[in-house]
């Protein structure tokens, strides 16, 4: 507006507040970013986990297969001697060509054996140790011997008589014509036969390939630097707990062998009753999860720390600015009062007084209202600052100026210091009767502080009081206002003071 005052510059009152939250925001986006990263961290490793199982599962699958297998053309082996054998048609040289024929068709056999019914080598592919040999002591034959069952029996891997290694009973029982114990048809399974072909798998440095008696007594386990074929393992966890609850299954546990932290496959073979299972050391499955998550965190770590130091360093500077600004707009809003309040009484000054009238008088003219004046003179000051002194005079000046300070009621209204002794009070949308009704009640409030004046014949300080109220046309001027109220406030002078004079109607 043309003649105003410059605005102070405010302060923007959430300053604060936004810094907080800048702050938060920053401390929220760091936060966020290392919490996605954990999850996604943790979600990958379960993914890790998941795939190992699932590697470990169909690995166990298929050594069960192939075990499954190896024992099954054993057994074809088996059932098609018993045929023979209590047939009774064949010539010896005929079945001892028969054995080393089936010998030679299956490679994972050790050899096959004709037992008769005191456990003596009647037929069989490799030769007995001594002449007199004698198997009636194994328990596979023992087994035969006091159970009538013609089902195929596998028995716990024992060491050849005849070639000294580790061998996988299979056998079955011989019976003469009236259904009497006759002997036991063997077939063995080389515990090698598992070796080489469990030596194709890539399980890892510490993964295990295990194939046993359901009982845990050991077939073959890879690696074999623990866990020979012939010992125990029926204290572990699978035995003990997963076995029992389901005969296929995933488990993870320590090792009662080795004490590696594993996961691992399980399943019991469907016909036999042989155990499969394969397993990897967690480390091993976890290895590249932690190369990768170390890498992906220390990334993240230095983009958070970049965040925080380069948004942090943002933020500082922007509160620092901030700070600046803050300051800048106190110094103005000083500078400001200092150019529009009265140093003496805190009321507003000259300055600020014409500017008021200036735009009020405008404002009135253009919206049609009446605006009032009213001026106001310390009667006989000058025989008071020579009676009390010049710093007596300050403090009445000061209390005249409490007593008009009231008398601004609504915000529009400005109460002024004029110069010297001489004060204004502008009232804008007010009327002639409202100017003289605050004219007489400032003349009143003013005697009746009962401020000690005996230079003043009514001995206490009064005041003379001029006022006029007008709508200004078009064409008025301020200082035509001025000079209305100023006249009339002369007269008041004139006519004895202590009074209130109203400016006479213009011609
Ligand atoms: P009248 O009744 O006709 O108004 O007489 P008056 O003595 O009040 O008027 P005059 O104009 O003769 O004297 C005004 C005095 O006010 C003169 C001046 O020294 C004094 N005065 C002006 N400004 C100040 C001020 O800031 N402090 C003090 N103590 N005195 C002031
Ligand atoms: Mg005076
Ligand atoms: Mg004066």
């Amino acid at each position: 507006m043309a003649g105003s005052a410059p605005e102070p510059v405010q302060c923007y009152p959430g300053a604060q507040r936004s810094l907080w939250l800048a702050y938060a925001l920053l401390l929220l986006a760091g936060l966020g970013a290392i919490l996605v990263n954990l999850a996604q961290v943790l979600d990958s490793k379960q993914i890790y986990l998941q795939e190992a199982d699932k590697a470990n599962a169909n690995l166990a699958y298929s050594i069960a297969q192939h075990a499954q297998e190896s024992i099954k053309e054993a057994d074809i082996v088996l059932s098609g001697l018993v045929d023979l054998l209590e047939r009774g048609e064949n010539s010896p040289e005929a079945i001892n060509q028969l054995l080393v024929t089936y010998k030679q068709r299956a490679q994972q056999l050790a050899g096959i054996f004709i037992y008769d019914a005191e456990g003596r080598w009647r037929y069989y592919t490799n030769p007995p140790p001594t002449t007199h040999a004698n198997n009636s002591d194994r328990a596979y034959f023992q087994l035969h011997r006091h159970s009538v069952s013609r089902d195929t029996q596998v028995s716990n891997p024992i060491r050849s008589r005849s070639t000294g290694e580790w061998i996988l009973p299979i056998s079955r029982r011989l019976n003469d014509r009236e259904g009497r114990f006759a002997g036991v048809v063997l077939a063995s399974i080389r515990v090698d036969h598992f070796r080489e072909f469990y030596k194709h798998f890539d399980v890892g440095e510490q993964g295990t390939i295990l194939i046993t008696m359901n009982d845990g007594t050991i077939i073959y386990r890879r690696p074999e630097s623990v866990g020979g074929t012939g010992e125990s393992m029926a204290g572990s966890f699978m035995f003990q707990s997963d076995l029992k609850r389901s005969p296929v299954g995933l488990g993870a546990s320590i090792s009662v062998l080795d004490g590696v932290d594993r996961v691992y496959a399980y399943r019991a073979l469907d016909h036999f009753p042989l155990v499969v299972a394969v397993s990897m050391s967690r480390n091993e499955v976890l290895a590249e999860w932690e190369r990768k998550a170390a890498v992906v965190g220390s990334l993240v770590a230095v983009l958070v720390l970049a965040l925080m130091v380069v948004g942090g360093g943002l933020v500082t500077r922007m509160r620092k600015r901030m700070a600046a600004a803050q300051s800048i707009a106190r110094e103005n809003r000083e500078l400001f009062r200092l150019a529009t309040r009265d140093s003496l009484t805190g009321i507003s000054n000259r300055r600020q007084f014409d500017q008021a009238l200036q735009v009020e008088f405008h404002r009135a003219a253009t919206v049609n209202t009446p605006l009032a004046l009213v001026m106001i003179d310390v009667d006989y000051f000058k025989a008071f600052n020579d009676r009390y002194g010049h710093q007596a005079g300050d403090v009445c000046l000061k209390a005249v100026s409490d007593v008009l300070r009231r008398f601004k009621v609504r915000a529009g209204d400005t109460v002024a210091r004029y110069g010297g002794e001489e004060f204004a009070v502008l009232l804008p949308h007010t009327d002639l009767a409202g100017a003289r009704l605050v004219a007489e009640r400032i003349r009143q409030a003013v005697y009746e502080q009962g401020l000690i004046h005996s230079g003043n014949p009514f001995g206490v300080v009064t005041v003379s009081v001029g006022a006029h109220s007008q709508v200004p046309g078009p064409d008025d001027r301020p200082e035509q206002l001025l000079e209305c109220v100023d006249a009339a406030l002369y007269r008041a002078k004139s006519s004895g003071r202590n009074q209130v004079c109203l400016a006479e109607p213009t011609p």
